[in-house]
């Protein structure tokens, strides 16, 4: 038998398969993790394809070892991640990546290998050098890492480590460490010899303790700790006296908790009954239907989408339930564990190495049936897949920005689906204009929900102009109409969520005698104010600087503050309402394991009235006592230099507004703007996505961007920007070339300095390639990146394929 093997690199962009020779006896399948020779070294690669013909080749050498009992990529994720590769460009060795379970992807180690070196060197060996050398030999197939052998061998092994190296008998490789051990704990319990107890009662009391608490049974050494003091002198005794034994046990590892407490209805009103029928339907007969469920914010898709994880669960079918990110939704987390308890693994970005790979093996068994995460859950190693549930459809966290692959777990759920027959449901209040063209268009089934569930009508929203408030003389955050609602809210003892989409005080410092703004030196960005601290910060490198006295450019002393953030809120808001308890949810206040949560519970508790906050305010929570919400400057978002600016304004004000009258009072939303004309604002009042979506894809028509037509980016960045421009301008002539031999309607726009022109020194230029056809826009990534792969590596080269920001 021969196998094709890949080998692994996981930073390398050009791949490199090879053919080898299975040992008769070898335990190998498609997907597993293999050692093999790749000239004088021991790599590790993936085995891609086994097969009986000879292959053309004078010389195939064996594989060395099999490293994993079960293949390490199933098939279908064998299929998935060549069909990544083909579709976002790039190669197979950073697609296999995101399906190798984290704790094999983050284990990369150094290890020592026989060299090349002829054994005649032995001669020269010190003893010390000499076992070294054995050690390593004996160990060839899986490789020893330098810090084994230094434990083993004591401090003089670095010497002799080096002189090995040095007369070529040794090298070191790169590889992946090939498993993680399931988590062990030493526990402790009786052996049965302990009979004298008064005695030790009175000459070593802690002892008789710790024994007295072992009669109940073993415990772990952890749990015998006493006042903090280490309990390992007193087991050590105990031992030598043969009175207990410690063991180790396998520990499970569960991170998972309920955390909010949870309600569900008792029952489902026509529009959900009609969406359930439809989506239970087509799991049933696994026609790998897909829907997309649009409803307005609070009209109850929580409950369809569990209605329809009940229905796979019931035909033992596992379901993969996508959101944007965890820590923003606890709700689902809790509700599903509710639900579904044992049943549900969370793919949670803070799980340790070991607990993920705990839920990956639950999900490949087939024990977790649930599968709960943000978009890397979409390389789980599912075992049935009946159902993909991708809630917040419109959100941009399911792209994948940086690094390789540059996927969009939305397509790649479209992918998954097929392979296995499952059904796909979209579902959002705010559709992105590409879900919901696809909707329009029949490619998905349109599921609606018109009206809110729980029969409290949509908040009312005003648009506040803050020209005229000018005009009239208030110069401040606050618009004389916020600032009355707010007061009723608070008289009232019911509670306010105040939205703005920037952390920091000010979001920019400018010289009022030059103009300068103060830049970051590294990023070609403002520096925002930060009052706690008083520096300014880059919010792309988190470089600070205090608040220069002058301007460096000018050296005028004149220098303002402008632009709001949540801390400038934060602090007004306070000068407003001394009285009023706040909580403030950013980046800044949310960088701890829980602080999330936390600042949630306090406000859901309603131990505080104001909660003010960033993006992360705006997602699915349910506050009943919150009947406002006011929008401090829509404008900040609209001005965004992105063609998506509209659209992300849309949902993200529709998004908040929904926090608003979701309990028994009808909610308020205020939207603060200078520019009240915008088109936008009125589709927003009206709750009209139609109107707001047939109004935006006219403007998508005129300009040809997405999703009437497909948009790749080409991104060159390098700390030299001669070097840069060369390069970026070398392939806009090679892309020239091909488009204008095409019969595709392609449009190059570029090479220009991308919108944020230098990150962390880098200089940035980009192209900008527009087409009717998304096979041709890939065809010429290819291009691209294989020429990138002919010259040298720097400056870099990044392939965007539908890209989703292009700053
Ligand atoms: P969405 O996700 O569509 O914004 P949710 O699923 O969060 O809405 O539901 C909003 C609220 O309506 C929740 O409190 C939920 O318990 C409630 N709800 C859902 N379905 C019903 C129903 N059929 N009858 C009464 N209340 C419901
Ligand atoms: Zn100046
Ligand atoms: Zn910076």
């Amino acid at each position: 038998m021969f196998c094709d093997v890949l080998i692994l690199q996981p930073e390398s962009n050009h791949d490199q398969i090879y053919t080898y020779l299975l040992p008769e006896k070898a335990e190998a399948q498609v997907g597993s993790l293999v050692s093999v020779p790749v000239r004088q070294h021991l790599l590790q690669g993936l085995i891609l394809k086994i097969y009986e013909e000879k292959p053309q080749l004078k010389m195939i050498k064996p594989l060395k070892e099999v490293l994993s009992d079960e293949p390490t990529l199933s098939s279908s994720g064998l299929k998935l991640a060549s069909w990544l590769s083909d579709y976002y460009v790039c190669s197979l060795n950073k697609a296999v990546q995101v399906f190798l379970p984290p704790p094999v992807r983050q284990k990369e180690k150094e290890i020592l290998l026989p060299g090349p070196a002829k054994p005649e060197a032995h001669l020269f060996f010190s003893e010390i050098e000499k076992a070294i050398f054995q050690e390593v030999m004996d160990n060839e197939a899986r490789g020893i890492t330098r810090r084994q052998i230094v434990e083993k061998y004591g401090i003089e092994a670095k010497a002799a480590l080096e002189s090995l190296k040095k007369a070529g008998c040794l090298q070191v490789n790169k590889v992946f460490a090939p498993r993680v051990l399931a988590k062990k704990i030493r526990a402790v319990r009786l052996t049965g010899q302990c009979k004298d107890g008064e005695t030790i009662r009175r000459k070593a009391p802690r002892q008789a303790e710790i024994i007295e608490m072992l009669k109940a049974g073993p415990k772990l050494i952890s749990e015998l700790q006493k006042d903090g003091k280490s309990v390992s002198p007193v087991l050590k005794a105990l031992k030598e006296k043969g009175w207990v034994e410690t063991f180790e046990v396998e520990a499970g590892r569960d991170p998972k908790s309920v955390i909010l407490e949870t309600k569900r209805p008792l029952m489902l009103n026509g529009y959900q009954q009609a969406a359930c029928q439809a989506i239970c339907e087509s799991i049933r007969k696994q026609d790998a239907q897909t829907f997309y469920l649009f409803g307005v914010t609070g009209s109850g898709k929580t409950e369809v989408y569990l209605k329809a994880v009940e229905e796979a669960l019931s035909l033992g079918k596992q379901t993969l339930y996508l959101v944007p990110e965890i820590a923003l939704t606890p709700q689902i987390t809790s509700i599903l564990l509710d639900a579904f308890g044992p049943e549900v693994a969370v793919l949670h970005s803070a799980l340790s190495a070991g607990e993920r790979y705990d839920e990956w093996m639950r999900i490949r068994r087939g024990e977790a049936r649930v599968i709960l995460g943000p978009r890397s859950a979409v390389f789980a190693p599912f075992s049935d897949l009946g159902l993909i549930i991708i809630d917040e459809e419109h959100e941009n966290t399911y792209k994948q920005n940086e690094p390789d692959p540059r996927y969009d777990a939305r397509q790649v759920a479209l992918e998954l689906a097929k392979y296995y027959q499952a059904t796909l449901v979209f579902g959002s209040a705010t559709p992105s204009l590409q879900g919901f063209y696809k909707a329009t268009e029949g490619q998905y089934r349109l599921l609606e929900l018109p009206q809110r569930a729980g029969q409290h009508p949509l908040p009312d929203i005003t648009i506040i102009d803050m020209k005229k408030e000018i005009k009239e003389g208030n110069t401040s955050l606050f618009s004389s109409v916020l600032i009355g609602s707010l007061k009723r809210v608070l008289a009232s003892g019911e509670q306010a969520i105040l939205f703005i989409n920037r952390r920091g005080y000010h979001t920019f410092v400018l010289c009022r005698e030059c103009g300068h703004p103060l830049m970051c030196p590294h990023c070609s960005i403002t520096l925002t104010y930060h009052a706690t601290g008083q520096v300014l910060t880059c919010h792309y490198c988190g470089f600070k600087r205090a608040v220069p006295r002058s301007c460096p450019a000018c050296g005028s002393g004149f220098i303002r503050f402008f632009g709001t953030g949540t801390e400038r809120v934060e602090r007004e808001c306070s000068k407003l309402f001394p009285q009023t308890r706040y909580v403030r949810m950013d980046t800044d206040t949310t960088q701890n394991k829980g602080s999330h949560a936390a600042i949630l519970k306090e406000f859901a508790e309603g131990k505080a009235q104001i909660l003010i906050g960033t993006q992360m305010v705006a997602k699915g929570f349910d506050f009943p006592a919150v009947t406002l919400v006011g929008v401090i400057n829509a404008d900040t978002l609209l001005n965004m230099p992105d063609f998506q600016a509209a659209e992300r304004t849309f949902q993200l004000l529709t998004q908040v507004a929904g926090r608003a009258g979701r309990g028994e009072k009808k909610g308020e939303v205020l939207v603060q703007t200078h520019y009240p004309e915008h088109f936008l604002f009125p589709t927003i009042v009206q709750n009209d996505y139609r109107l707001f979506f047939q109004q935006e894809m006219q403007n998508r028509l005129i300009l040809q961007y997405p999703p009437y037509h497909y948009l790749t980016r080409v991104l060159i960045s390098g700390f030299v920007e001669k070097k840069v421009v060369e390069r970026v301008e070398f392939f806009a002539k090679m892309l020239k070339i091909e488009i204008n031999s095409s019969r595709y309607k392609t449009e190059l726009l570029g090479p220009t300095p991308a919108p944020i022109a230098i990150i962390r020194g880098r200089y940035r230029y980009h192209l900008l390639l527009k087409s009717e056809n998304l096979t041709f826009l890939q065809k010429l990534a290819r291009l691209i990146k294989d020429k990138a792969g002919e010259l040298p590596l720097e400056p870099r080269t990044i392939i965007d394929i539908e890209p989703q920001s292009i700053l």
